[in-house]
């Protein structure tokens, strides 16, 4: 069929970029070597270049892109009418400025031929080429054609990779087609392309990237008439994360968002229908599902690629280099973003998938490659907007099975009522609880809905997270209530620090 022709040329069109074409013209020895050329990496050449001004830094990124950032490829990018600035990857930021995905335009980057005779030095990105091995005690590298390059300090900041569905890693090549997983700017460029030749994508999977492709593919598809299904486990939208009201709530506004959610159930099965047009997901209640495209947002795995050749330790629970508080993972060889396992002094070992962890622990290893020696004092944080409704930022550890206190604001969040009438309290023994007294209580939560507030996480009653509801200027609030890591006895009083009516 036609769709099923221009969904597989759309597919094809995509040639890997590879420059320089010859790996001989890439430099025998470099003083800053960096693995993979997303946002840890950017970090973190950025800060060698202002702690060493003549650093010479050599990038090697497997994508043929220049490095860039992967949060506005699930949401910014498919709002606006402005179709030609989506094609060209630029987006309107929240506050109104045009940006591009690309962290530096391609004259920012040194020749590689030219890296090592530079006056001043400078920093060059090998792309579309790919590091397949490392040999720690020689420190050199070796590239998939074979290249070997040596190196005085590396850093590995690989990311990760998309999970698939058991389903689709034995599916046959034909039903393989129907699927992708979404990551990169080619697979923006992909979807962004499908949507114009589909009627019906299902997306499987509730946490971050379910979540915000969903509203995201339903805004774009009223346009297109593409009709968007999400099918997951959990009770509600990113029901791993938020309390299980705020989850419902949140699965209520990417309802109206358009998107048909299908709440705690799995994918069983799947088959081809219509001729290989479409394909049948057959689900565990029992019912099913046709559509003509499936999008996989089940998580994501650490690349780790490099560690056994290398010999580098995994860390056996939460994946990832195994490295320390200074993102050491060896002598001269950092970690650092998605694929780092690291010590986090206030909450102990961690592996963090979010932008601001990228940005800062990339820093940190580029400052210590250039010799500062500084451990990770740092609290990261993390949004997501799904739809332009909701929109939330968080700090510390967000896991909806720990209890959780939330105070919101009343009534419509333009209502300029006083702060001691509008607050809404609720002090659980334990998560039942604050569901029981938020039900109870919930005339007029229900008829406002949860729109803007502050949710804290404990643990044996310390706070040791917190969700920032639709407020937004008040992350350094937040970094200073847990670093004060005390046992608040009134969070209603704490939650007075955020002004949750002052805009
Ligand atoms: P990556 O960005 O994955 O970069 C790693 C790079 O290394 C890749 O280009 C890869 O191809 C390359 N590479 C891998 N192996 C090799 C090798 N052997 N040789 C050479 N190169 C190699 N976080 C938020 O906090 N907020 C958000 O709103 C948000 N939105 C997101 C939206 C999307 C669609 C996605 C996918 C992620 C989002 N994230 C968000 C998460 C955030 O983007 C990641 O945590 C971040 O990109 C991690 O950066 P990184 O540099 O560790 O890895
Ligand atoms: P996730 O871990 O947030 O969510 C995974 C979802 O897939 C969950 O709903 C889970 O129940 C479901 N799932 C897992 N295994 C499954 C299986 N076998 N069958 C069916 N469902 C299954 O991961 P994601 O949403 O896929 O995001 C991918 C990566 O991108 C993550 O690293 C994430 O942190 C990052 N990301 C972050 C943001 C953000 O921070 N705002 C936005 C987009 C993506
Ligand atoms: P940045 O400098 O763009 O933004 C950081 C500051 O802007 C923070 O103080 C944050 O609270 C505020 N901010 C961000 N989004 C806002 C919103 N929707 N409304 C009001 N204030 C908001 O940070 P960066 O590291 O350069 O960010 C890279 C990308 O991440 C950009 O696309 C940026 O827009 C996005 N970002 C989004 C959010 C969010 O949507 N909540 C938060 C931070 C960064």
């Amino acid at each position: 069929s036609n769709i099923i022709k221009e969904t597989k040329k759309a597919k094809k069109s995509h040639k890997l970029v590879q420059i320089p074409s010859l790996s001989q013209s890439i430099p025998d020895n470099v003083q800053y070597l960096l693995i993979g050329g997303g946002t840890a990496s950017f970090a973190a050449f950025r800060a060698i270049k202002s702690a060493d001004p003549t650093a010479r830094v050599l990038v090697i990124s497997a994508e043929g892109y220049l490095p860039y950032m992967r949060p506005p490829l699930s949401k910014e990018l498919w709002y606006g009418d402005d179709v030609e600035m989506a094609k060209s990857l630029n987006f309107h930021q929240w506050n109104g400025t045009a940006r591009s995905l690309f962290y530096e335009p391609e004259p920012f980057y040194t020749p590689v031929e030219e890296l090592n005779t530079t006056k001043n030095g400078g920093i060059s990105l090998a792309r579309g080429w790919k590091v397949k091995s490392i040999n720690v005690s020689e420190k050199k590298v070796k590239l998939n054609d074979g290249k070997e390059i040596s190196y005085n300090k590396c850093l590995i900041a690989t990311g990760s990779n998309p999970k698939t569905l058991k389903l689709y890693d034995d599916a046959r090549e034909e039903i393989k087609d129907k699927f992708s997983v979404f990551r990169s700017i080619k697979d923006f460029e992909d979807l962004w392309e499908e949507m114009n030749n589909v009627k019906s994508i299902a997306i499987i999977g509730g946490g971050f990237l379910g979540s915000e492709l969903a509203a995201s593919l339903a805004n774009k598809g009223k346009k297109n008439g593409v009709k968007i299904y999400q099918i997951f486990k959990e009770k509600g939208n990113m029901g791993k994360v938020l309390p299980n009201y705020l989850s419902q709530w949140t699965t209520e506004k990417v309802k109206n968002e358009g998107v048909e959610v299908i709440t705690e159930t799995e994918v069983q099965n799947c088959t081809l229908e219509n001729n290989g047009k479409q394909v049948n997901l057959i689900l565990n209640t029992g019912k099913n599902i046709v559509v003509d495209h499936v999008i996989m947002a089940v998580g994501a795995v650490p690349n780790t690629e490099l560690a056994t050749d290398a010999g580098l330790e995994i860390d056996s629970k939460l994946d990832g280099y195994l490295v320390n508080s200074e993102l050491q993972a060896r002598t001269d060889l950092y970690i650092a973003g998605d694929c780092a396992c690291f010590y986090d002094s206030q909450f102990g070992r961690r592996r963090i998938e979010h932008h601001d962890h990228a940005v800062f622990s990339g820093r940190l290893a580029g400052e210590n490659m250039a010799g500062a020696a500084k451990p990770y004092h740092h609290q990261p944080m993390f949004w997501s907007d799904i739809g332009p409704l909701v929109g939330y930022e968080a700090v510390g550890i967000i896991d909806s099975s720990l209890n959780t206190v939330g105070v919101f604001a009343k009534g419509n969040p333009k209502d300029t009522t006083p702060l001691a009438n509008e607050t809404h309290q609720n002090i659980p023994t334990s998560n039942e609880d604050l569901e029981v007294q938020l039900k109870s209580n919930g005339e007029a939560l229900t008829e406002n809905g949860y729109n803007k507030g502050v949710v804290f996480y404990l643990k044996n009653d310390v706070v040791v997270g917190i969700v920032l509801w639709n407020l937004f200027n008040r992350m350094s609030i937040a970094r200073q209530v847990l670093k004060s890591d005390r046992c608040y006895r009134d969070l209603n009083e704490v939650a007075k620090l955020f002004n949750i009516h002052s805009d």
